[in-house]
């Protein structure tokens, strides 16, 4: 029999609670089922694996710094106008990570984009992968920061290495061409590299307006989009789904091309 003592305390220095804990249970099964050394080891290993891999994925969910936290269980497909349940769920499976593509949310305000967009990157963060939340406002803020005390490309090539990086709520606010550039610069620098989850409340017919410059938000689609799934949400926003119709103002017009 072995020193108990002596064991937690090898449990202690490997950092290893959820093996130390599940340790009695298992070793009376492994006698009982007369399993090998090996098969043992591995199943003492695996239990904190899973434990570090779940707590890993709320390490990052916290460390992305989402607006809210949003999951697709929560998610109203019935209600929401323009995506496939079916097609969330594949994109929730993550491929488009794996192949460095970008999603673009577009759709009037409270249709969900910002909800999709975070719901997906939960489960990336689940998966194992970081992921950097903030609005575009946000990201130009931090940009420009980087700029001025001589870091862009430190910075940019900091955020290169987290492989899904959301920008959320593009063209709520116009940009100056200062800050249109800094939203080009990270954009084009994670072309093929990184993924990227951005929303809009403007088609992209519209981008011109926020950029403020016709061949900069040209340039800016392009390399978002050539590689990217595009959902178009449609219709009312959820914030009036329980209100009384005859209250409602009219739908948003809005028309993705
Ligand atoms: P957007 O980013 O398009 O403006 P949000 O994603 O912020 O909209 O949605 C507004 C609010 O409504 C959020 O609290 C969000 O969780 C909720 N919401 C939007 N669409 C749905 C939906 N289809 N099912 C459940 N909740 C939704
Ligand atoms: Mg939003």
């Amino acid at each position: 029999m072995s020193d108990t003592a002596e064991l937690a305390h090898l449990f202690r220095v490997l950092k290893a609670p959820a093996a130390a804990r599940s340790l009695p249970k298992l070793a009376e099964r492994a006698r009982a089922e007369e399993w090998s050394y090996e098969r043992f080891t591995e199943a003492l290993l695996a239990t904190e694996a899973a434990s570090r891999a779940s707590s890993g994925g709320e390490i990052r969910i916290r460390a992305a710094r989402f607006a809210a936290r949003k999951t697709l269980e929560e998610f109203d497909f019935t209600f929401a106008r323009g995506v496939k349940k079916a097609e969330v769920l594949h994109l929730a499976q993550l491929d488009f990570l794996h192949e460095r593509e970008n999603i673009v949310l577009l759709g009037p305000p409270g249709t969900g984009k910002t909800h999709l967009a975070i719901a997906i990157s939960i489960r990336a963060c689940l998966a194992g992968h970081r992921v950097a939340f903030a609005t575009a406002t946000e990201w130009v803020a931090r940009l420009g920061e980087a700029q001025r005390s001589g870091r862009l490309g430190e910075e940019i090539l900091r955020l290169g290495r987290i492989p899904l990086l959301v920008m959320d709520e593009v063209g709520y606010i116009p940009f100056d061409p200062a800050a249109a550039n800094l939203i080009f610069q990270l954009v084009s620098a994670r072309y093929e590299r990184a993924s990227m989850i951005v929303t809009s409340n403007k088609p992209f017919s519209g981008w011109g307006e926020i950029f403020g410059d016709e061949v900069v938000a040209a340039a800016m689609i392009d390399r978002l989009v050539h590689h990217a799934k595009i959902l178009s949400l449609k219709g009312d926003s959820y914030r009036l789904k329980d209100k009384d119709q005859a209250t409602r103002p009219p739908p948003a017009r809005f028309e993705p091309e």
